[in-house]
């Protein structure tokens, strides 16, 4: 079932063959209540509890594919929700520090991902102001839709670092990569429109 749902996701357009072995991987599975363990292998959000969700594996693999990190890069995750996103950055070898709003998915993903062999930083807190004390990040991932791009985001990435994060209003939101080129110097790319749960927080839909 995850071979096929790596072919459904190649026949979208992903073509980075890291981001693909990941998610050919990753048992998605282990996320789901056993009732549910049919839909594990659909390309599709589920729900995960907290009116959060689990994403889409296009999705998170479409995000993975703008990140471009490599082995041994370091990675900040805002929303580790599930895990799911958080297994495929460990697989791709980076080291991680994820970062989760809601404590009882925090608590959860804390038991979760060491039993699944995965070891990243794991915290609770406010995301949408990033994590300073392990900064600068060579890429850091944003899986809530944002309202803005949050200012201490861009701050703790290293020069030549990637931002990804879905930027818009409650019900769709673009893709947006930036590069820092240097402190003052920002590239910005725009992709598809995304539908995701809202970041909050400080810097998301509470600011
Ligand atoms: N990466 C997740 C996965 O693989 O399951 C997707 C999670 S879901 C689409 C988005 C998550 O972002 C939710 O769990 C939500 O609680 C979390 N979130 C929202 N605002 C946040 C914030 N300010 N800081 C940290 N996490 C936040």
């Amino acid at each position: 079932m995850r071979k096929s749902l790596v072919r459904i996701i190649k026949q979208k357009g992903i073509d980075n063959q890291a981001v693909l072995k990941a998610i050919g991987k990753v048992p998605r599975h282990y996320f789901f209540d056993e009732i549910f363990v049919e839909h594990a292998y659909q390309d599709k959000a589920f729900p995960i509890g907290e009116g959060q969700t689990i994403s889409q594996p296009y999705t998170v693999a479409f995000q993975t594919q703008l990140l471009g990190v490599a082995p041994g890069d370091r990675v900040l995750e805002i929303g580790t929700g599930s895990g799911y996103q958080a297994c495929i950055l460990c697989e791709l070898g980076v080291k991680l520090y994820t970062i989760e709003f809601q404590r009882k998915l925090y608590s959860e993903a804390k038991v979760m991902l060491p039993q699944m062999g995965y070891q990243p930083m794991l915290f609770h807190g406010d995301g949408s102001l990033g994590l300073p004390q392990f900064a600068p990040y060579d890429a850091i991932i944003v899986t809530a839709g944002a309202p803005s791009i949050p200012s201490a985001l861009v701050k703790q990435l290293k020069d030549g670092g990637r931002l990804i994060i879905p930027v818009g209003d409650n019900r769709s939101q673009k893709m947006v990569k930036l590069t820092k080129v240097n402190e003052k110097q920002i590239k910005k790319e725009e992709f598809d429109r995304f539908s995701f749960v809202p970041l909050l927080g400080a810097e998301g839909w509470d600011k």
